[in-house]
C-alpha cells in the first residue's frame, strides 16, 4: 500500500509506489476522493478499464495518533 503525505501545498503521492498502478494491466489510476463511509477520507484508485484497486487512508496515523491519546487521556 502507498503513502499520501500532507504538506503545506495539499496532498500529494510518491510516484513510486505501486497503489496508483493498476495490477491487472499496469496502467496509471485514477484517484478518486471519498469519505462516504463516516471514517474520513479516503482516497480510492480506480483503473479506467478494472474499478477500484486500492484505497488510501491518508489519515490513518493521526486517527490512530487521537486513539491513543484519548486511551491515555480516560484509559486508566
Ligand atoms: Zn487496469
Amino acid at each position: 500500500m502507498g503513502r499520501l503525505s500532507i504538506g503545506p501545498e495539499g496532498a500529494s503521492h510518491d510516484p513510486d509506489e505501486g497503489y496508483r498502478t493498476c495490477s491487472e494491466c499496469g496502467g496509471d489510476c485514477i484517484p478518486e476522493p471519498s469519505g462516504a463511509d463516516g471514517m474520513g477520507i479516503r482516497i480510492m484508485w480506480v483503473c479506467p478499464q478494472h474499478g477500484i484497486h486500492s484505497v488510501v487512508d491518508p489519515f490513518a496515523h493521526l486517527r490512530e495518533q487521537d486513539r491513543l491519546d484519548r486511551e491515555r487521556e480516560y484509559g486508566e
